[in-house]
């Protein structure tokens, strides 16, 4: 008997990555193993020399299929050396985890997104020549008129738990046709695994139901929300005692920190953060308990408890959840080991 692998891989595409997957059939009791594509037609290779190598690195059951099929997670690595391929991400998250694994860095990203008409690019939920009324009862709203594509993101809550992700919630959002499921809280590598893989199954999900699932950060110009992936962390310290708390929110606002992490916050960051719609601007780092306009939240609940974790709201709904772990993970622990 055989079964179905789906490689799934992250290609070089410009100015944001995407995800590509093919199928590999395997005989039962075989392990999914090394594989390989053509890099040229994923912008991650020459013609020339178009050999790309998939390395196999996480792996769970494939809920679309069924039976024991499985969906793979791949780095992609260089022919004949192995190294990293130069697009990816993930071999560095791993160092970063296992640099300072000592600290049981966790995470929880809130991953927001839209759902757009492919036809016509605007929101679901959106009238077809028009606006619909302005923000404010549609965040975890409930109703016709409020509520558009909550089939799909039930599907997607289900997929998510049958795969065996790390998935904590899903909620509708502030604009007409934006969601939000959180991953979490899982260590610096794994939060990553998931959200990729959690995306993954989202767009299966859109191609079934012909919707596009966009990660753009400002879909919607004007009073509208943007997208981000909110990543909430906390390291053994920080669940222990409130210094900790402090010390990594001034870490991430040290001089030269907040440049160095919006570059790998995601693409069309000064859209998103503009100071409106419960942000903070780009150019301005802030620290604040419940505040929702600073760079990051300290939570009320951890503000009380003097112990919890902190909630970087800047990275974009399209960042690259394996550079966004690797940074928080560098940047607090290497500031909590001072
Ligand atoms: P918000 O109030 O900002 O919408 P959510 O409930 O959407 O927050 O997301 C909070 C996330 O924080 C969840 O994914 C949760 O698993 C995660 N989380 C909870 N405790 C911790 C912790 N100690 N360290 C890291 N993440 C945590
Ligand atoms: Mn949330
Ligand atoms: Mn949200
Ligand atoms: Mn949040």
């Amino acid at each position: 008997m055989t079964y179905q692998a789906e490689y799934i891989w992250i290609d070089g595409n410009e100015p944001t990555a995407e995800m590509r997957s093919k199928t590999k059939i395997l005989a039962d009791g075989d392990e999914p193993g090394i594989w390989g594509f053509d890099g040229s037609s994923t912008n991650q290779a020459t013609g020339d020399n178009s050999d790309v190598v998939l390395l196999p690195r996480f792996q769970c059951p494939d809920p679309i299929r069924g039976g024991n099929n499985v969906l793979v997670m791949c780095e992609t690595a260089l022919p004949e050396t192995l190294e990293p391929h130069p697009t990816n991400t993930r071999a560095a998250a791993v160092a970063a985890y296992d640099k300072y694994k000592e600290h049981e860095p966790l995470f929880g990203m809130e991953q927001e997104y839209t759902m757009l008409d492919p036809v016509t690019g605007w929101p679901a939920g959106f009238p077809e020549h028009g606006y619909p009324r302005p923000q404010g009862p549609y965040y975890c709203g409930v109703g016709a008129v409020k509520i558009t594509g909550r089939d799909i993101v039930e599907d997607h809550m289900k997929l998510c738990m049958a795969a065996g992700l790390a998935i904590s919630g899903i909620n509708a959002e502030v604009m007409p046709g934006q969601w939000e499921f959180q991953i979490g809280p899982v260590d610096t590598v794994t939060v990553a695994d998931h959200i990729w893989m959690a995306r993954y199954l989202m767009y299966r999900l859109g191609e079934k139901h012909h919707l596009e699932i966009s990660l753009e950060a400002k879909p919607m110009p004007g009073d509208w929300n943007g997208a981000g992936m909110h990543t909430n962390f906390s390291t053994k310290e920080m669940r222990e005692n409130y210094d900790a708390i402090i010390a990594a929110a001034e870490a991430l606002g040290a001089p030269g920190k907040p440049e160095e992490h919006l570059a790998g916050y995601g693409i069309g960051i000064e859209e998103r953060l503009t100071g409106e719609h419960e942000t903070q601007r780009f150019d301005q780092f802030s620290y604040g308990v419940s505040d929702r306009g600073a760079s990051v939240r300290i939570p009320w609940q951890v503000a009380q408890d003097k112990k919890g974790y902190i909630e970087d709201r800047r990275p974009n709904a399209n960042a690259d959840p394996y550079v966004v772990a690797a940074l928080m993970t560098e940047t607090v622990c290497a500031a909590l080991e001072k």
